[in-house]
């Protein structure tokens, strides 16, 4: 791009990646965003950006965006008018009925989902879900059962002041890379301790003060437990309004550390060093990070880290706080808008199941891309191919294809509304730039929509968010023209529980198997728009499956070399990746690569066969 920054328009407003919601500056030319820039005197970023918010948003003015709505016919996708598709669109919807299945993705607008909400009551279906929903459903379920609220108790400012910080199943700096630099800062302002629950040493290992409470895959909960175990036996518990506390002790029995260590591989001592700093520390924050990569046991982890929680006293304290860090800018609006299946509807996965068993006729897919992110790839085919498909996206999709009408859509960067970032934060998008051709944003064609179906609409996003203030308990009494440059956070600095209640969970025995797959983000989610942007592919150009020193040692691999993964009758080739980084018998490969197909063989935790590739 060829500007002098006195020749860019400034327009704020927030990062379209992920929930630490980071507010940004776009520089805005000839209809183009030409740069991105940061504001030091905005939001809860201070100025920093990761590589995906500063470089990642040449996706945006990609020559390759859908500008045109289409139809297939004859076999071919071709260019429709918006009144054809929609009207096409309407009649299908209204003819299935409570048979419509609507899946969304969590970088829509607050406003936006309020209106797809609309048109769900409007059709009558109770199948509406969002992002693969397994890992949030049984994140929500579970916090909900044990302190009656699914958010963050606290924010991101009061994490810069904790003494103690417990991250669980977490790698922020390729998740939430921001809020890496939150967690860092805590360790160079306060001498923070770090400990990190992880199957592989990420990057926020290699923080100063960072320790690492390795276990075998799947065994998060068996190293919670442990936690929990020497708070109630050394009597460093906060018992006051406990629920369950006798229940939870004698669960425990079996979970002392040297149990635990011995059958996940952990280090004892380890784990009763930061029971005893998480229960002492002045300020502590525990921090959980949610998404399609993440959705195995989500629920008891969920439970188990909240019982630590409550023991420690943290949930609900002032300048601490348990945290849940979604993986996408709106993760957050989606859970508190309640994109979820209504009783006895069904939820993202079972959706694409029925579908597939040609139970359920149509699938309207807003921004989510299952044959790239969700696991089985093979039934998510299944499904699309059997069901009458809209699909609403930026690109056209691998799931795109699939589709019988597809909807050209808005970037973060042509849209107004809010997003409600990890730390319950509202704040205020500002489009900057006009949508490329006659692409829409998501709150326009669902206006229409919406009106095709003989419902009435929010005018614009503001209109919306008053009327979402109504619906959503926590959003009342927050006005869209009042949200401020630092944004509202609703609920206040620190929202107390509604209820204490400490519930066991079992934790889980390690697979025997020679070797295990994880899938999990490398800088990037699913990939659908950040692979198509220079600034992350400089970074992770291409797929790659990683492995410990000890397994190339015993396959004769080094990195470069080409290796399989074998499951299931399927075999994926790629580029090795040889780090220190994972135990034997732990492979791990980035999920968000569409030309690897790695969930052709995922399905939670799958066991595979490892060898050098013969090509
Ligand atoms: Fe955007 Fe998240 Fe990076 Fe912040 S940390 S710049 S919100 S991707």
């Amino acid at each position: 791009f060829k500007a002098r920054p006195w020749q860019l328009k400034d327009v704020d407003t927030v990062c379209g990646y992920c929930g630490n919601g980071c507010t940004v500056t776009l520089g805005v030319k000839d209809n183009q965003v030409q740069t991105i820039r940061f504001n030091e005197d905005t939001g809860v970023n201070h100025g920093n950006l990761c590589v995906r918010g500063r470089f990642g948003y040449s996706y945006v003015n990609d020559a390759t965006r859908l500008t045109k709505p289409l139809i297939r016919k004859g076999g071919e996708l071709r260019e429709a008018s918006w009144d054809e598709a929609l009207v096409t669109i309407a009649e299908k919807f209204k003819a299935a009925g409570k048979d419509l299945g609507i899946i969304s993705g969590a970088r829509l607008t607050n406003e936006e989902l309020l209106l797809l909400k609309r048109i769900s009551s409007a059709l009558g279906t109770h199948h509406l879900d969002h992002s693969g929903g397994e890992c949030y459903q049984g994140l929500t379920a579970g916090l909900n059962e044990t302190m009656g609220i699914s958010a963050s108790t606290g924010t991101f400012p009061q994490v810069e002041k904790c003494n103690a910080i417990l991250a669980i199943r977490s790698d922020f700096y390729e998740t939430h890379p921001v809020f890496g630099m939150v967690i860092n800062q805590a360790i160079r302002l306060n001498d923070a301790q770090l400990s990190v629950i992880a199957d592989k040493r990420g990057k926020l290992s290699k923080l100063p003060n960072a320790r690492t409470l390795m276990h075998k895959p799947g065994c998060e909960i068996n190293m919670i437990n442990a936690l929990c175990q020497v708070i109630i036996a050394e009597g460093l518990a906060k018992t006051d309004d406990l629920q369950g506390l006798a229940e939870l002790t004698k669960a425990l029995a079996d979970y002392t550390p040297e149990t635990v260590a011995k059958m996940v591989g952990a280090d004892a001592e380890a784990i009763k060093k930061t029971a005893r700093e998480l229960a002492g520390a002045k300020n502590a924050a525990i921090v959980v990070a949610y998404g399609l990569p993440y959705t195995a046991h989500s629920k008891e982890i969920a439970i188990a880290a909240s019982n630590l929680a409550l023991l420690t006293g943290i949930a609900g304290r002032e300048g601490s706080g348990l945290y849940l860090c979604g993986e996408k800018a709106n993760s957050q609006g989606a859970i508190d808008l309640q994109i979820t299946p209504g009783p006895a509807g069904l939820g993202a996965q079972q959706m694409l199941n029925s579908a597939a068993e040609g139970r359920l006729p149509v699938l309207y897919l807003v921004g989510e891309d299952p044959v790239v992110t969700y696991p089985d790839q093979g039934l998510v085919k299944k499904a699309l191919e059997k069901s009458f498909l809209v699909v609403q996206d930026l690109f056209l999709t691998d799931s795109a294809k699939y589709a019988d009408v597809v909807l050209p859509a808005a970037s973060f960067t042509e849209k107004d509304g809010t997003f409600t970032n990890a730390e319950r934060r509202i704040q205020r998008l500002r489009a900057g730039i006009k949508s490329p051709g006659e692409a829409k944003s998501d709150f326009v064609v669902f206006q229409s929509l919406l009106n095709k179906l003989q419902k009435t609409a929010p005018a614009a996003p503001a209109a919306a968010f008053g009327e979402l203030t109504g619906e959503v308990a926590g959003y009342a009494g927050i006005v869209y023209e009042q949200i401020g440059p630092q944004g509202e956070v609703w609920g206040g600095e620190t929202l107390a529980p509604l209820k204490k209640v400490l519930i066991p969970v079992a934790g889980n025995e390690p697979l025997q198997a020679e070797y295990q797959l994880l899938v999990g983000s490398a800088l990037y989610h699913s990939g659908s728009v950040s692979t198509r942007s220079k600034g992350p592919m400089s970074v992770c150009p291409e797929p790659y499956i990683e492995l410990g020193r000890d397994d190339a040692v015993t396959l004769n691999v080094k990195t470069g070399d080409m290796i399989q993964l074998k499951a299931a009758g399927v075999t994926i080739q790629s580029k090795a990746k040889v780090d220190n980084r994972l135990p034997k018998g732990v492979i791990f490969a980035p999920y968000h690569f569409a030309g690897l197909g790695l969930n052709r063989i995922y399905t939670g935790q799958s066991v595979i066969a490892v060898e050098p590739s013969k090509l």
